[in-house]
């Protein structure tokens, strides 16, 4: 296999490994991206008319200027956006190119993927949570009718379509596929539609429900999924209705395994919060830095862009103190 020496190992091109490397670039650290799927791969797994509740210049890195023609930005102009940031600024990317372990052999770590072994000085792991969704455990999770992940309306026209959930997500998927002719019913495990839905929205969904567009069961649950219906679960007892599709909207994990193989340490709670100092973002293992969303664990509102773009330069200064 293929050996490379670098100074610095960014783990995920998402907007936030995109600004570590911006930050390594500036020093000319001898720096690589490594990143599994496409450049900002789970933002181009977003819905494709996916609006965010940022406005742009907080989805800046670096003080890049984000022009948006809307309020706030969408899908396609946000990948526009760190697309250009990356080329613009020539940074380093390996793209479709697994790692697979973080090793730290006395004093550098041995990264492993699918395509080459490098070693360096730091790593840096900003792998996100939008790869590995939270699932409803139920039977008939299994079939092909039912997917985690909402991408556009249009192949659920004219059917029945069951939404699991009521966040921002769920919401805006129940409307889109509604407004494209599907039938909607949403299984909400909570008595209303998430507070954090986009304030322009939720009043949108809560008319939908109440003059009957949309069916919701509160404090209900899937039972179980069949061919052509599915089982729920309500206050009043279980209700079976004909059912083509299962969207479940219900989160996402991050990749625990890769951050306790590498030796990060977890908070023993049910929300696994991987160990780190707040003001350099150095993780339990010296050289080993955490940045992004992955920083929260189970807790996946925590972090977002807006507020852990930060991150990139509390680690560079880091680095920076110890070169
Ligand atoms: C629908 C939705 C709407 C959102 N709206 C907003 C918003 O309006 N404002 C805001 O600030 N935030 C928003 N967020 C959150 C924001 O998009 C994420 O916080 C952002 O993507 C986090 O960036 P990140 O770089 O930490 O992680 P990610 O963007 O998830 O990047 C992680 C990257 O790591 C890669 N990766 C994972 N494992 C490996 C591996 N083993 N090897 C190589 N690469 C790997 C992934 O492919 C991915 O590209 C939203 C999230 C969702 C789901």
């Amino acid at each position: 296999m293929k050996k490379v020496q670098k100074d610095i190992i960014i783990i995920g091109g998402g907007p936030i490994g995109i600004a570590c490397a911006l930050e390594c670039q500036k020093r000319n650290w001898n720096y690589v991206i490594i990143e599994k799927g496409t450049l900002a791969n789970s933002l181009f797994n977003y819905p494709k008319n996916m609006t965010f509740f940022s406005t742009s210049e907080k989805l800046e890195i670096d003080d890049i200027p984000f022009i948006s023609n809307n309020p706030k930005p969408n899908r396609d102009e946000a990948l526009e956006y760190y697309r250009r940031v990356t080329t613009s600024n020539k940074l380093h990317v390996n793209l479709y190119e697994t790692v697979v372990s973080v090793n730290k052999n006395s004093e550098t770590f041995e990264t492993i993927t699918d395509k080459a072994h490098y070693t360096s000085n730091q790593v840096i792991l900003c792998t996100g949570f939008y790869d590995i969704p939270k699932l409803l455990n139920v039977p008939g999770e299994h079939l092909d009718k039912v997917s985690h992940y909402y991408k556009e309306a249009h192949n659920y026209t004219l059917q029945n379509v069951i939404i699991v959930g009521a966040s921002n997500s769920a919401v805006d998927a129940a409307l889109e596929i509604w407004r494209k002719g599907g039938q909607v019913t949403m299984v909400i495990r909570g008595e209303t539609i998430g507070e954090r839905v986009k304030y322009w929205v939720r009043p949108d969904i809560l008319n939908r429900i109440e003059e009957g567009s949309i069916t919701a069961y509160f404090s209900s649950e899937i039972e179980e999924i069949k061919e052509d219906s599915a089982i729920i679960k309500t206050q009043n007892g279980s209700v079976t209705i004909p059912n083509d599709f299962v969207i479940a909207l219900t989160g996402y994990l991050p990749d625990f395994d890769l951050l306790k193989n590498s030796g990060i340490t977890l908070s023993k709670d049910e929300k696994c919060i991987p160990e780190y100092d707040s003001n350099t973002m150095e993780s339990n293992i010296k050289g080993l830095y955490l940045a992004g969303v992955v920083c929260g664990g189970k807790e996946t509102h925590k972090w977002f862009i807006e507020n852990s773009r930060i991150h990139a330069k509390l680690i560079a200064k880091h680095i920076e103190s110890i070169k």
